[in-house]
């Protein structure tokens, strides 16, 4: 589904990713972990086609069309989510409205009819059943004064409704309640399935108590320094990141 390789990017002048390989097959949950600014957010807006950011050298590759040659909004339309860090407010827009036009959008681009409201609101009811969510989030305005916790539930939320084939998920540094993190982790397990794939990126390993990855891969300096299955997440809640920075260099 994804395959990225030899990934080299920059933020202005800096290079930030310097060669990164790694690929996810349909169905996988892969998790990205790493030190403070090792460059796991720098990833996930390289692949979403956020401006700022320049790739240098390398490939990504969604279902085998470039990735990187596409706009942010044709990327969605084919099929990949990515929940913003920080996701944006949009205080005089109200949530619903929001999420139907995104929606409709995506629909649109893949030549499918636009749904009406009727069948809108049948649809919010059906994801909100599957997450175990209520919706007091889609009266309000678009993230406005959302808590954390919040603008996780609406990113969950937003994933649902757009069933994206690829979903890259990116916990915030400053970490997660541990109700955030339950919503998080409920909302990833209940949207699983074999054809869909999903990249978490985390600081913590604690994301991963709830969500069982199939491949953890530590990104730290730029680089993927390890790949493993689950256990390396574990691994590096015993050790720390020190760990595996000193066998990194070492290696
Ligand atoms: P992480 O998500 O792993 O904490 P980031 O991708 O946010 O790391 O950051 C990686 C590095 O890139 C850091 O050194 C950070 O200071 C730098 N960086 C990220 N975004 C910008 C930016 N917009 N301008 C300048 N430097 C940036
Ligand atoms: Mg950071
Ligand atoms: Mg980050």
């Amino acid at each position: 589904m994804l395959a990225v390789n030899g990934l080299h990017a920059n933020v202005g002048d800096k290079e930030i990713l310097k060669g990164l390989d790694f690929a996810v097959a349909p169905g996988e949950i892969h998790a990205i972990m790493g030190p403070n600014g090792a460059g796991k957010s720098t990833l996930s807006h390289v692949l979403s086609g956020r401006e700022g950011y320049t790739v240098t050298a390398g490939t990504a590759t969604f279902e085998g069309q470039n990735l990187l040659a596409l706009e942010p909004e044709q990327r969605a339309q084919l099929g990949l989510f990515l929940a913003f860090q920080y996701p944006v407010e949009l205080p005089g827009v109200n949530n619903t409205y929001f999420l139907k036009a995104a929606l409709n959008s995506i629909r649109k681009s893949r030549g499918e009819t636009e749904l009406d409201a009727v069948s809108f609101l049948r649809l919010i009811k059906e994801k909100l059943k599957i997450l175990h969510l209520d919706d007091s989030l889609l009266k309000r305005a678009v993230n406005a004064g959302f808590s954390g916790g919040e603008k996780k539930r609406n990113e969950i939320f937003q994933m649902a409704l757009l069933e994206p084939k690829l979903a890259i998920l990116d916990e915030t540094d400053s970490g997660l309640d541990i109700d955030a993190l339950r919503v998080v982790a409920d909302g990833v397990n209940a949207l699983r399935s074999p054809e869909r794939s999903m990249i978490v990126v985390t600081h913590y390993q604690r994301l991963l108590d709830y969500i069982q990855p199939d491949y953890v891969h530590v990104l730290a300096k730029g680089r993927i320094i390890r790949s493993g299955g689950k256990e390396l997440a574990l691994e590096l809640e015993e050790k720390g990141y020190g760990w595996i920075d000193a066998e990194g260099q070492a290696a």
